[in-house]
This record gives structure tokens, C-alpha cells and sequence, in this order.
């Protein structure tokens, strides 16, 4: 059982935010800018992620609270595989800033939905298309005693990252890296954000996971998530570190725009 105490329960989450917003982009409370474009759905941004026929470059907005900083490693590893699977001929540029705490936590999506349209400030322009990150000082509140959550990807270009829970998790589990947990999860929500599985890009072959809504059925797979009950794990330190997509998701993402 030694093994055991060696993996990672890697609990990760979904959560859908309807949010086919009644926001006026003329509202000058929200000081021009046009929100709508980053207000949908999960995965309904999937091309205009992956592909540059709408957007050559991407900007990516990660928003943390003091103390919650990611790992340079992780951010390195994050941007290489979003270099991996998508055409921004433009490039991707990664920025990031502290705020202060905003004292909710543990969070429910809808508590960092409010924190995002407090601290957000990038929005799609022009041919460049943004996405927001949010490293919380906070655990979600679906966690309990055997099942964390992660992180959750929860509209068309944004997610949050629990980063109190990777660090507890990290500190407990000595020997696990705090950058290889925070880069799995950066790349397994970026995942949704692409719309896997079936979250918004139709799968080319029958790999979603039936009992794991937006999940792979591939063992080892970055977007397994045997995960999502609790009930599986992933072993981030043996091994090659950091999962990788199996071939049934990069043929989804080739699918819609993918490389
Ligand atoms: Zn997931
Ligand atoms: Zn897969």
C-alpha cells in the first residue's frame, strides 16, 4: 500500500455555468468593453482556442491571490502544451497578477463568477482571444474527506485552480510536486476549455468515459478522471510525471481545428 500513499487523487470537476448573459455590452459599468464573447458556455470557444482562423494569438490572463503563486515549472509546462495543440501563429502570451484575498472561501462556482467579473480584465480584441485563471486561496465546497477538487473549468474561457487544496495535498503527500500537480490540472481544465469530451466538440470516435460526464475512457489519458468520483487516481510521480492526451483526444481536437 505504499503505492497508494505515492498517487494522486486528482479530482477534478466541471461545473456548467449557464450564463447566456443578460449583460449590456453598452452598460458603461462595464467600461465599453464587450464581454459577451467570454461569457458562454464550456467549450463552445473549442476552434477559436485551437485553431487561427478567427484568432492568431491568445492571451492568457492568470489572476492569483497573494501567496498562491504557480510554479514557474508548472506555467513552462502549461504554455508548451498549449503550444503543443494549438495555431497562434501570433503567439501565446501568459501574464500574471496578484489580488487580494476575497475572503469566501470555500468557493462555490457561482462565489468565482463574481470574483471574476471583479478581477478580470482580459477580453477577446481583435483577432487575439482571452482567458482568465483563477488561483484561489480557497478549496471548493464539494470537497470532503476522500474527494478534492482541483480544479473547475466553468465557462468558455475560464477556470479556477484550488490552490490551497494542491499545496495541502502536495504538503501531505511528501515527494509530490506542487508544479506537476498544478501543471496536470492547468492542462486537464485547458482540456474542457477545448471541449473535451463531447463538452461542446464531438468526439470522432466513442471514448467518453459514461459514467464520467466529459471524461476519456483511456487509462492514463489527461483527460481520465476516474477522477471525478473519487474513485480513481493518477500517479504523477512514477511514471513520466504529468499525463498527456491519448490519441482519441488529439484526434478530437485535429477534428475542430486542433494540431
Ligand atoms: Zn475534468
Ligand atoms: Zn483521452
Amino acid at each position: 500500500m505504499r503505492r497508494f500513499k505515492k498517487l494522486l487523487i486528482f479530482f477534478v470537476s466541471i461545473a456548467f455555468v449557464f450564463s447566456c448573459s443578460t449583460e449590456d455590452p453598452n452598460d458603461p459599468a462595464n467600461g465599453g468593453v464587450n464581454r459577451t464573447a467570454n461569457l458562454k458556455t464550456l467549450g463552445a470557444s473549442a476552434t477559436d482556442l485551437l485553431s487561427d482562423v478567427n484568432f492568431t494569438s491568445m492571451n492568457i490572463e492568470i489572476v492569483y491571490v497573494e501567496g498562491n503563486k504557480p510554479a514557474e515549472e508548472a506555467i513552462s509546462n502549461f504554455s508548451n502544451f498549449l503550444k503543443q495543440r494549438t495555431y497562434k501563429p501570433d503567439g501565446i502570451r501568459i501574464t500574471q497578477r496578484s489580488v487580494s484575498s476575497s475572503g469566501q472561501a470555500p468557493f462555490d462556482i457561482d462565489e468565482i463568477v463574481e470574483i471574476e467579473k471583479k478581477e478580470r480584465t482580459a477580453y477577446n480584441a481583435g483577432d487575439e482571444i482571452a482567458v482568465w485563471i483563477y488561483f484561489a486561496d480557497g478549496s471548493s465546497e464539494k470537497d470532503s474527506n476522500d474527494k478534492f477538487v482541483l480544479g473547475s473549468a466553468f465557462r468558455n474561457t475560464s477556470m479556477v485552480i484550488y490552490e490551497k487544496t494542491i499545496k495541502e495535498f502536495s504538503s501531505r503527500n511528501g515527494g509530490t510536486s506542487r508544479a506537476t500537480i498544478e501543471a496536470a490540472t492547468l492542462n486537464h481544465e485547458f482540456g474542457h476549455l477545448f471541449g473535451l469530451v463531447d463538452l461542446g466538440t464531438e468526439p470522432v470516435s466513442d471514448h467518453e468515459d459514461s459514467e464520467n460526464q466529459g471524461h476519456c475512457i483511456t487509462d492514463g489519458c489527461l483527460m481520465k478522471a476516474s477522477i471525478e468520483f473519487g474513485s480513481g487516481v493518477v500517479d504523477v510521480i512514477n511514471g513520466t510525471g504529468i499525463p498527456e492526451l491519448d490519441q482519441l483526444c488529439i484526434d478530437d481536437l485535429q477534428s475542430v481545428g486542433g494540431k
